[in-house]
């Protein structure tokens, strides 16, 4: 901070430090480490690589191949800043076809960890030891025996940055979980190279992360990697050109489209329901064979597939070939975000194989069944796997346009897709052209939620096919916060959205009806909106008051803005007894004289609540003087005081009572209110045979009694259910990757309490070493491996940490609420104050296991008295 130089010289950092600043952001983490060094190993054309991690390679990272070593004459470019052999000049840029290329790698590992590089080049007799200082300068250089290929080692990584050194130690499963994944990128792509990867803790034994057999086929090292379990899961990509639908929607024109820019090959899975997965953790993107992150073709890869299996997100390997001109690859140091030309056309093309492939899949069997089937519970029959598209499915398509008549018949294409729906329910889909008109129905909604340009002239739809868009995208709405929702048998219950508005299908509201006991109400808060107004309405006032109200709270106090609120209010006569105004012209009543008084003296100490100004204001009133009376108010408002200090910290709330403000609700809440003061408030009284009204000191709150009581029960279910497994009568073979075995071994104990048990067999070969035995039962619910996949990814998160699979959380909840207090049912004093008691004592009592709050503040007395 202190520098010799007058302030405001400009000087250049010197280069030292340059180095070390930069080096952090070229080598982010472990996973860009391991990546960095693998793909040299790939650019030096190795066939053979073996990765060794010591203590998940917090302690080491050595990767050795076999490639052509590097010759005597480049050891001192090998690590010095934008050193590189793989291009000389910009322009090579355009073609370059190796991963690296910008020279930074191995001297940014070098700044950051001590680095020893073996190598032995093809035209040496003798490889040669490199030991190499934080500037990438060679410190040490003896000969040492080694076949052909380099071996770099690097040691302590990020050492030299002291922050992020114990960031990375501290986080360091979570780091060598994403290195795995990105690893099993480079396995995958890599045809013809065998790759192996190590780890070994402490003293251990070195277990198996990752192995290839140096296969000359994708699907092979796919299996290699994930077991041949997972191949029989996917269905080979079929390139089509996009079609005329899709051509408008991205509003590309037919016409001028660029033959064959894009070459598209690789797997997904398929469609039928159970067949993908609970998490995108296997979604793999290459753009000449380049592993990235294609934000655009990831989204539309999932979105497409969730039209076809809403609950599950695909197992994808997609390899994109185009002209290496109209890429730029270098656009962050790590090279995964890449730019596209015609990013677009790609998409379309993507859009419609996709479209086609799944349809293609599920017309095999009975489509009006599938136009029907919510859950997707079909099964299909498994299309014939090869690597290569099949020709007979692009001959098939009817998307080759004749060029003339443009317009026309894209808005024709246009009709046609918004009529299809009715053509297809009457029609049985003889031909497979018809049959993939009954895509227009998802597409339209993909169409309608992408919100991508659509340049047609909609004038030309019809109100028909207007109106059917409408229906469309309104039904999309529930089905996407019900995507988790997956059996409604064992309950009847079907909330199991963990959003908010999961509660505002209808399906929900109508289940709560019929497990509630009244019914005269309308469906009981549907949504949470519903909810407030309902309960405004029989307060008396509009929503709109009580927002003002709080507002009021929130913004600087001016005080003819609160006259005139008051004067505007109109309340009903019934109303009026429950209105803010009325509670505050009786507080009023009830307040002794030390309070005003109080207020005078310490004014300062008020200062801090946002409803200061009101209160002077209206407590300016001559005092009659008393020794006497003084006395006493002294002793009282020393007593005051004492209950002050614990006053002060919740009087700040300001959120709104909206549904869009649930969140600042929740964290202001959470903020103001401990868990001890639940115990001390006062219970008011029951509103509405719903809702319970209590007072803490000055403010108010109202509590909805089921979704309280639901959160409660749920959380005891949650903590203290174990869940009872069943053995199985023949072990099954959970085909698990080399790392998620390693994840399950460790958490076991957390498996054994959701019921699952496996026997595990440390000498088998890795993907067999884990069967399942056990499986946990209740009643309608079944589990099976997907919920041992969802447990082991969300363990390779947070390991260690106590957690359950989503399902067993739906039939907690569903359990839970059939066990609380229903809407409609009076409840006594004593009753009301348990669940108050009980909110006390759980951890996240803001929300229902549904995600209905469970309580909001209504109002400050303090600010209408
Ligand atoms: P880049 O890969 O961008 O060229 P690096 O810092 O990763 O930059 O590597 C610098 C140079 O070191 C490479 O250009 C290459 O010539 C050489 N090199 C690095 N790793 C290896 C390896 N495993 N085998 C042979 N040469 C290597
Ligand atoms: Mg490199």
């Amino acid at each position: 901070l202190r520098s010799p130089q007058p302030a405001g010289a400009i000087r250049p950092i010197d280069r030292g430090s340059v180095h070390r600043i930069c080096s952090g952001q070229v080598v982010l983490n472990l996973g860009t480490a391991v990546k960095e060094l693998v793909e040299n190993s790939l650019d030096a054309g190795a066939t053979n690589i073996d990765i060794k991690l010591k203590d998940y390679g917090a302690e080491l990272i050595e990767v050795s191949d076999n490639g052509g070593g590097v010759e005597e004459e480049n050891f001192e470019g090998l690590t010095l800043k934008h050193y590189t052999s793989k291009i000389q000049d910009f322009s090579d840029l355009m073609h370059v076809e190796t991963f690296g290329f910008r020279g930074e790698a191995l001297s940014s590992l070098c700044a950051l960890s001590d680095v020893t590089i073996f190598t032995c080049h093809k035209s040496a007799k003798v490889g040669t030891r490199l030991v190499f200082d934080h500037n990438g300068k060679i410190t040490q250089r003896t000969h040492f025996p080694r076949q052909q290929g380099t071996t770099v080692s690097i040691q302590q990584l990020f050492y030299t940055l002291p922050v992020r050194h114990k960031e990375f130690q501290r986080n360091i499963k979570k780091e060598y979980a994403k290195m795995v994944q990105l690893l099993q990128a480079y396995c995958i792509v890599s045809k013809g190279v065998r790759i192996n990867c190590t780890n070994q803790v402490g003293q251990g034994k070195k277990s198996c992360v990752i192995s290839t057999a140096g296969s000359p086929s994708l699907k092979e090292n796919i299996g290699a990697v994930f077991g041949q379990k997972q191949l029989q899961s996917l269905i080979p990509f079929v390139q089509l050109p996009p079609s005329e639908a899709v051509c408008e929607e991205y509003g590309l024109n037919p016409d001028g489209m660029p033959q064959n820019l894009y070459s598209i090959t690789g797997f997904i899975s398929r469609c039928d329901h159970g067949v993908g997965r609970s998490a995108t953790d296997r979604q793999f993107f290459f753009i000449n064979q380049r592993p990235c992150d294609p934000a655009k073709v990831v989204k539309i890869v999932n979105e497409v597939y969730h039209l076809h299996n809403k609950h599950q997100y695909p197992f994808v390997v997609l390899n994109i070939e185009v002209d290496s001109e109209c890429v730029d690859i270098n656009v962050t140091p790590d090279k995964r975000q890449i730019l596209l030309q015609e990013e677009k056309f790609l998409l379309a093309i993507l859009k419609t194989s996709l479209m086609e492939m799944f349809s293609n899949d599920v017309n095999k069997l009975n489509v009006n069944q599938k136009l029907l089937d919510i859950s997707g519970n079909l099964k299909k029959t498994l299309p014939e796997e090869t690597e290569e598209p099949r020709a007979e499915m692009l001959s098939d398509s009817e998307t080759e346009n004749p060029g003339g008549e443009g317009k026309k018949i894209m808005t024709l294409a246009r009709l046609r897709e918004s009529f299809s729906l009715h053509q297809a329910t009457e029609s049985n889909f003889q031909s497979s052209k018809k049959a993939k008109q009954q895509h227009s129905f998802p597409r339209q909604r993909l169409l309608d939620t992408t919100g991508s340009a659509v340049k047609i002239q909609k004038a030309v739809l019809t109100k028909e096919a207007e109106s059917f868009r409408k229906l469309d995208s309104k039904m999309s709405i529930p089905r996407r916060h019900f995507r988790k929702l997956e059996d409604t048998a064992d309950s009847g219950f079907c909330s199991i959205s963990e959003s908010d508005a999961g509660c505002s299908t209808p399906e929900a509201g109508s289940c709560i009806n019929s497990e509630s006991a009244i019914n005269s109400e309308e469906e009981f808060c549907s949504t949470e909106e519903q909810m407030q107004k309902e309960c405004l309405k029989t307060l008396g006032c509009s929503k709109k008051s009580l927002d003002c109200d709080v507002q009021v709270l929130g913004t600087e106090p001016k005080l003819d803005q609160v006259d005139d609120w008051t004067d505007q209010n109109k309340f009903s006569q019934e109303a009026n007894s429950y209105s803010p105004r009325v509670k505050r012209s009786k507080s009023r009543n009830f307040k002794s004289e030390a309070d005003d008084s109080q207020a005078g003296k310490y004014p300062e100490e008020k200062n801090t609540s946002v409803d200061v100004l009101v209160e002077i204001k209206k407590k300016i009133v001559p005092l009659e003087f008393s020794m006497k009376i003084l006395a006493e108010k002294v002793k009282k408002v020393i007593q005051q005081q004492q209950k002050n200090t614990e006053t002060e910290n919740y009087r700040r709330f300001k959120a709104k009572i909206s549904p869009g403000d649930n969140k600042v609700a929740e964290d202001e809440l959470r903020k103001e209110i401990s868990k001890e003061m639940f115990a001390k408030m006062e219970i008011i009284g029951q509103f509405n045979l719903g809702f319970i009204i209590a007072k803490l000191n000055s403010d108010l709150f109202i509590i909805d009694q089921h979704a309280t009581d639901e959160k409660y029960n749920f959380e005891m279910l949650q903590q203290h259910t174990v869940l009872q497994g069943q053995k199985l009568i023949v072990p099954q073979n959970l085909n698990l990757t080399a790392v998620n075995e390693t994840v399950l071994i460790e958490n076991l104990e957390i498996f054994r309490k959701n019921g699952f048990d496996f026997v595990i067999n440390e000498n088998a070969p890795v993907t067999q070493k884990v069967k399942l035995i056990s499986l946990p039962t209740s009643k309608n619910w079944t589990f099976g491996p997907q919920d041992i996949d969802e447990l082991i990814f969300m363990l390779s998160d947070c390991p260690g940490v106590m957690c359950r699979p989503s399902r067993v959380r739906q039939m907690f909840a569903s359990r839970a609420c059939r066990k609380s207090v229903m809407i409609g049912t009076a409840l006594n004093v004593q009753e009301m104050r348990k669940l108050i008691t009980h909110m006390g004592e759980i951890e996240h009592p803001w929300n229902c296991p549904h995600g209905r709050p469970t309580m909001r503040h209504i109002v400050s007395l303090d600010l209408i008295s």
